[in-house]
This record gives C-alpha cells, sequence and structure tokens, in this order.
C-alpha cells in the first residue's frame, strides 16, 4: 500500500485591493507602496485560480451617506456601492475579469475590517475543506491584521505573503509583519 501524502486545502484571501485603496487619487488610498505590489498580487492571484484553489475577493463595502458605520468618524468616504472606487486596482482586476466566471473564484463584499465580521467567509471555507489561508492585499495593518487575527481565532493556518500586502503606514506594516509570524504563527512568505 502507498502513503498518500495529504496536501492542505488552501485559499488566498485578497483583501481590499481597490481603486479607492490603491491609486494615487483614491479616497483612501494607501499610496505608492500599494501600487508597488500590484505585480505581485495579480501574479499570485493568477496562479492560486489557475491550479484550481479557491480565491476569495474580500472587498470593502459601504453605503453612501451611512452615519451609523463606525468608519465614518474615522476616514473619508471610500468604496461606496456603485463607484468606480470598488473596482480592482490595475493588473490584479485584469485577472480577475478574464477568471471572475470560474467556479473557484468568489467575490465577497465585506463591512468591516475583517474578512470575517458579517459575512458567510467561515461557511463558504469550511464547507470546501479549506485549512490554510493565504493573504494579500492593503493595509497590511488594518484588513489584512484584522482578518488574520480572525482566521487565526477560528483554528486556520495563516499565510502572510509580505511583497504582496502594504500600508500607507511604515511602522504599522513593519509592525503587523512580526505580529503575524510571532503572535499568530503565521508563515511569512
Ligand atoms: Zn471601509
Amino acid at each position: 500500500m502507498k502513503m498518500t501524502m495529504t496536501t492542505k486545502k488552501k485559499a488566498l484571501i485578497n483583501v481590499d485591493y481597490t481603486y479607492d485603496f490603491v491609486a494615487a487619487e483614491g479616497a483612501l488610498t494607501c499610496g505608492e507602496p500599494g501600487q508597488a505590489i500590484e505585480g505581485q498580487i495579480a501574479k499570485l492571484t493568477k496562479e492560486f485560480i489557475e491550479r484550481g484553489d479557491f480565491v476569495v475577493l474580500a472587498i470593502d463595502l459601504h453605503k453612501k451617506g451611512d452615519t451609523l458605520h463606525p468608519e465614518t468618524k474615522l476616514f473619508p468616504p471610500h468604496n461606496i456601492e456603485g463607484t468606480a472606487g470598488r473596482k480592482l486596482y490595475g493588473a490584479l482586476d485584469e485577472v480577475y475579469q478574464a477568471h471572475k466566471d470560474a467556479a473557484n473564484v468568489y467575490w465577497m463584499d465585506k463591512t468591516r475590517y475583517s474578512a470575517f465580521a458579517g459575512t458567510d467567509l467561515e461557511l463558504v471555507l469550511r464547507t470546501r475543506g479549506i485549512t490554510e489561508l493565504h493573504l494579500v492585499g492593503v493595509c497590511t495593518d488594518i484588513c489584512v491584521l484584522h482578518t488574520a487575527v480572525d482566521a487565526y481565532n477560528k483554528g486556520f493556518e495563516v499565510v502572510i505573503h509580505k511583497d504582496a500586502v502594504a500600508s500607507f503606514d511604515k511602522e504599522g506594516h513593519a509592525w503587523a509583519l512580526r505580529h503575524f509570524k510571532g503572535t499568530l504563527g503565521a508563515t511569512v512568505l
């Protein structure tokens, strides 16, 4: 009898890489650090999709004039429903447009920092037997961080692709990378 290698089922969670968060003129842009990961985030996403791994686009959604949302007092309006600001940025949008009808590509609106908050993400992942989450996107120390913390608490293994996460805050970015590794036990590639 032959021993079979069990490969962990993995998913790529692609966080908030939209026009508003990345473009120079975006409403809440993380600027050049965000633009600098364009090639890497697109490449990784294409690889995951073409390999048949599950890919989630976890994208911030706000309603125009929503005064009750906790971000209202923190940030200018961004990623408003129906606006171009919610479009994926640059090369990532090209990859998404080419594969958006694939069964392993899942666009998921989210309304809080964490991709798990108020969404069906956990159910969708558990249904597919996925145990390992690869995180890319922006910002390293806000939405990627909160998603990673929830993933850790729910018992997923976390892998962070450090060339495919970015923040406007250099110190916050560096701190978050240390936190992923030292506190969440994540693999930082
Ligand atoms: Zn937001």
